[in-house]
């Protein structure tokens, strides 16, 4: 049984606290073999600058893990990168993410035009958008990111469920078969993120229909806890863990160098 939890998030960030110690010292204490950070990647002209690393800042993230990996000996730590995907900016992220030794990296939607959906500073906005719009929109969103082809993992497949907000007429099981074949096609993962169970949804990402259909489809599995502090370090794993294996699954991915494998889980 191994234990993974690949989706840490540091202070470069700006809404996430403590040191990348810390982080470490949590896993360790929650048994964890590996973990591996993944934060906000920069954007194009400084987008949205107050939730991700400033560009000048990547050298500094480097060296953050580097020197936990080099501190400790008795836990594997992970270089990845949580990269937004922007429509039209696929040119920008491709030699961005080229230019890193990442292990892995995931690919997020959390804005839908100019709206950053999931920060509740713009909850309001909800209120006078059509629900199943919204939902068709971020869909559509997360198929456009999988054409792409620049990422690994898809994070939180459902975040824009995050609120609680549901779609009435959306075909949702249609909206789920696509996405999973599209990941199947682009040998991509699935993360289970259990921050959803802190949220105001309450569940974890993504459902458990999706899952369903992502295990049918033949689309492997990371587990994720989307922390933004150290007590956030593996937060619900046994709760992801559990989901997983009721749906079928037996193992999850290790990264290196952007190669997977998969290990029981
Ligand atoms: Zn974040
Ligand atoms: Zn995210």
């Amino acid at each position: 049984m191994t234990k993974i939890d690949y989706h840490l998030h540091t202070a470069l960030c700006k809404h996430a606290v403590g040191t990348v110690e810390e982080y470490v010292e949590a896993a360790l204490a929650a048994g964890f073999d590996e973990i591996g950070f993944a934060d906000h990647n920069p954007l194009p002209d400084n987008f949205d600058i107050e939730h991700r690393m400033e560009a000048s800042q990547d050298s500094e993230y480097l060296e953050m893990v580097a020197r936990v990996q080099q501190k400790y000996s008795d836990i594997t730590i992970k270089l990845g990168l949580e990269v937004d995907y922007l429509p039209g900016g696929e040119d920008f992220l491709r030699e961005q993410i080229a230019g890193y030794p990442l292990d892995y990296v995931y690919g997020s939607v959390h804005y839908l035009g100019d709206w950053n959906f999931d920060n509740p500073v713009f909850v309001h906005r909800w209120e006078n958008s059509n629900v199943d719009d919204i939902y068709q929109w971020y869909f559509k969103c997360l198929e456009d990111l999988i054409a792409s082809r620049l990422f690994d993992i898809i994070a939180h497949p459902d975040l824009v469920k995050k609120f609680g907000h549901r779609p009435e007429k959306l075909d949702l099981e249609a909206c789920y078969r696509r996405i999973c074949t599209g990941l199947r096609e682009a040998d991509m993962c699935i993360e289970i993120n259990t921050s959803g169970l802190r949220k105001e949804v309450g569940e974890i990402y993504p459902a458990r229909r999706f899952l369903e259909i992502a295990f049918e489809t033949g689309v492997p599995i990371v587990i994720g806890s989307d922390a933004h502090s150290p007590e956030e370090v593996g937060s619900a794993f046994d709760k992801g863990r559990e989901l997983a294996q009721a749906v079928g699954y037996t193992h999850i991915q290790q990264f290196t160098r952007r190669k997977r494998k998969p290990v029981p889980m």
